[in-house]
């Protein structure tokens, strides 16, 4: 049993803010390597009992580093894990154990999540917290993009000389993608296209998005004139998500009224 690091709680890495999102880094306690001593290789004897060089542990945890600073987390998050996550409520502990056997159980292609509920509920903290599982527990790429980014960020490719697919490939092919907020911000005509588009080719790729929404799912409990996300996103984008993902509600009073028939499969 190794002692645990006061620094990285032994997650052997450590996050600090550059300029909006997170960098990681090797936490303190993997220096020097108690292997290789920093040259990053150690030797090993092959079958024909000649010494070879082999990459050392040690590269795994770097590169799981720069694959964390790679998946874009941002700053407020940056003490967001699945193993901080508060669940003073039995909704919270609903959503927590998904969100476990999700980061657990993943792999290329597995259906996706979308978390609904109001702000403050803890969907984006719970979505980072999947990322940073997957990518550091488990070494799986993954990605947070917040929509209202991927919105501008696909509008200068479709204002500029390069075509939409060129700038969208590294969103499509990465195996989780987390688009955080769907729908904020002011709608605009071509919006559904290009987020059709991009929600698609994950699809067809047999690539994993997880959203998060402020948008009711089904019927119930809106405001009067309160927009659902299905009048949000428009019907076209709402039945891919249906098949795409699996829907979980994020605060206790969508919980109780859970039973009712409901288009999105529900958590
Ligand atoms: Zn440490
Ligand atoms: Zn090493």
């Amino acid at each position: 049993m190794t002692r645990e690091c006061g620094v990285c709680g032994n997650e052997r890495v450590v996050v600090t803010p550059a300029d909006d999102a997170l960098s990681a880094t090797p936490c303190v306690c993997q220096r020097p390597c108690s292997q290789c001593g920093d040259v990053g290789f150690t030797f090993a004897r092959d079958e024909q009992g000649y010494e070879r060089a082999v990459p050392c542990a040690c590269r795994e945890v770097e590169k799981r580093a720069r694959m964390l600073t790679e998946a874009n987390l941002p700053v407020r998050y940056a003490r967001a894990r699945l193993d901080t996550f508060e669940t003073r409520e039995p909704w919270q502990g609903a959503a927590l154990s998904l969100a476990y056997g999700f980061a657990r159980e993943f792999e290329a292609g597995v259906r996706g999540l979308l978390f609904y509920g109001r702000s403050g509920t803890g969907k984006t903290h719970l979505s980072a917290s999947i990322i940073r599982y997957l990518v550091v527990q488990r070494g799986i790429r993954a990605r947070f993009i917040e929509f209202k980014h991927l919105i501008s960020d696909l509008r200068e490719t479709f204002s500029g000389p390069t075509s939409s697919s060129s700038l969208t490939t590294p969103l499509v092919l990465v195996p989780l993608l987390v688009i955080d907020e769907l729908g904020k911000g002011a709608r605009r005509e071509w919006e559904q296209d290009v987020l059709d588009e991009l929600v698609s080719r994950r699809y067809n790729a047999k690539r994993t998005t997880l959203f998060t929404t402020n948008y009711q799912v089904g019927a119930g409990a809106r405001a009067p004139g309160e927009e659902s996300l299905e009048e949000r996103v428009g019907t076209r984008i709402y039945s891919r998500l249906a098949e795409m993902c699996r829907a979980h509600p994020m605060n206790g009073d969508d919980q109780r009224r859970a039973t009712d028939g409901r288009p999105l499969q529900r958590g």
